[in-house]
């Protein structure tokens, strides 16, 4: 390990502890603060008696070049390759997903493909002009789609996961919405071996023990490599002098620390991460960066005496009369992460803290979710032993249409700060995956290593907008 003052990171997430791992390997002194007494963030794991749970349903999965091959080194034999095998629900039924033609014709009707095919014709020759340059999550989708398919799944799915389409940003849709138009979509139907390509894959990676095993296992090739990880602190405040990062204090339960620094990486929210630099941003900036707006998540975990229940690893709910998002079975991903005789499944959804929904007791939000798996036939009723909600604030950044003027105006302040950047799904404020946090996470560990102007920085920023979700 080199001499030197560290680089700090904030955040034990896969976007923290990729940067801390890229830098403790190559000799460079680190040291992570994480305000829980767990690595991983919204991506890790947590046991329960005889299990070992997600936060929801987590798959890795990634076309970044590079990154699955650092995660194969990584876990070797433990990171399993599961065929994927994944549904929605609509209109009372389940259908394969990413969509099969022959199936949706066949069970939604030629009168309805149809008239959805007329929608988007007629959307096309209506609006005139190019697609790309939509302003809303409506707009783009509808342009592509036609209102129809709008109406049925995209429209529905955006209010229970972030709110009225009519104020999210175009950008919401071109990130989750693997499909750029209904025409693409229809070739892919139709060329399913072309859409594993870019757009769907057919198997995903996950690990043995659970999706958070990827990141104690970074965690402990860091500290393999000299970083130390600090858990159960809080950083209290970031001093500059003449622009630079100087130090960092945090608080522990021994006291107040302080760490002299080099550079901050940090991948905590980005208000949080302002606030506590000293001298910092004015009220007006901290202001309108604390109006980014986020939804939280409800996980609503089901435990069944039986060995089984679904035959998807997931399945998407975009209807609005169904109380969550998705469900999964835990044991789907890996079989090693329940018992033989015993299964969870988990709901997910969205909400936010002041809902009505987020103050129901667990006992009826689980109640909510049994009757609705009832009533869909998913579930028969017996065989569910106990239950476990877990409420977590801060899960979907919501990219409304203000969101990238409040970006932009962080962006330009922190061009200003010297060896400070701001990364993953928090400090980025993206709704991404954790293979796009873990290449944010590597690509800061670069910049900060060359100590590289802000310009650099910002040319990278064109790099993380053009993630891509692969379903
Ligand atoms: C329901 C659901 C399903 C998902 N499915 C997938 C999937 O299938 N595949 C996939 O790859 N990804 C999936 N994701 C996304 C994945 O979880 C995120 O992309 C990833 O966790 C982002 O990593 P991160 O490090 O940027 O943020 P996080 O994981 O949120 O980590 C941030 C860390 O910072 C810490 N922190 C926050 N505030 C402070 C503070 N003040 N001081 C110190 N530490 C702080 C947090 O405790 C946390 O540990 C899913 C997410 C959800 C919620």
């Amino acid at each position: 390990m080199r001499e030197g003052p560290a680089v700090v990171v904030l955040g034990a997430g896969p976007a923290g502890l990729g940067c801390a791992w890229s830098l403790a390997r190559r000799g460079i002194p680190v040291e992570v603060l994480e305000v829980q007494d767990r690595v991983g963030g919204l991506a890790g794991s947590f046991r329960d008696g005889p299990f070992t749970l997600d936060f929801g349903p987590h798959k890795f999965f990634t076309r970044i070049p590079g990154v699955l091959e650092e995660v194969r080194a990584l876990m070797g034999e433990d990171l399993l390759e599961v065929p994927k095998r994944s549904g929605i629900w609509l209109r009372g039924r389940r259908f394969d997903y990413p969509f099969r033609m022959g199936q949706l014709l066949f069970r939604l009707g030629p009168v309805f493909g149809l008239t959805a095919l007329a929608s988007t014709m007629a959307q096309r020759l209506g609006s005139g002009g190019r697609a790309g340059h939509e302003r809303t999550y409506e707009d783009y989708l509808v342009r592509r789609f036609g209102r129809v398919l709008y109406r049925m799944s995209f429209e529905p799915m955006a209010w229970k996961v972030w709110g009225d389409p009519k104020t999210l940003s175009a950008e919401v849709a071109r990130v989750r919405v693997v499909f750029p138009s209904l025409w693409n979509l229809l070739w892919r139907m139709l060329h399913p071996g072309e859409g594993g390509k870019t757009h769907s894959a057919r198997t995903f990676f996950y690990p043995r023990g659970g999706f958070g095993s990827i990141w104690e296992a970074v965690a402990r090739e860091v500290r393999r490599c000299g970083g130390v990880i600090h858990l159960g602190v809080r950083p209290e405040r970031i001093r500059l002098e003449g622009g630079s990062v100087r130090s960092v204090a945090y608080r522990s339960p021994e006291g107040v620390r302080e760490i002299p620094c080099a550079a901050i990486v940090s991948s905590i929210p980005l208000s949080a991460f302002l606030s506590l630099l000293d001298p910092g941003p004015g009220p007006d900036l901290l202001e309108d960066v604390s109006r980014l707006r986020y939804r939280g998540a409800i996980l609503c975990y089901l435990f069944l005496d039986r060995p089984s229940v679904l035959d998807d690893a997931w399945i998407f709910f975009p209807e609005r009369e169904i109380p969550f998002n998705r469900i999964m079975e835990q044991k789907r991903f890996s079989p090693h992460t329940c018992p033989p005789d015993g299964t969870v499944l988990c709901a997910d959804i969205a909400a936010a803290e002041g809902d009505d929904v987020w103050r129901l007791p667990d006992d009826a939000i689980a109640r909510r979710v049994r009757d609705a798996l009832e009533r869909m036939k998913i579930l028969d009723g017996g065989g569910i032993r106990r239950h476990r909600v877990i409420r977590i604030q801060r899960v979907y950044p919501v990219l409304d249409v203000d969101a990238p003027g409040r970006l932009a105006r962080a962006w330009a302040y922190l061009d200003g700060v010297r060896g400070a950047v701001s990364v993953g799904r928090h400090g980025y404020f993206q709704h991404n995956n954790s293979d796009n946090a873990l290449d944010m996470g590597f690509q800061a560990a670069d910049h900060v290593l060359r100590d590289l102007p802000h310009a650099a920085w910002r040319a990278l920023h064109d790099r993380f907008d053009r993630y891509q979700i692969v379903d």
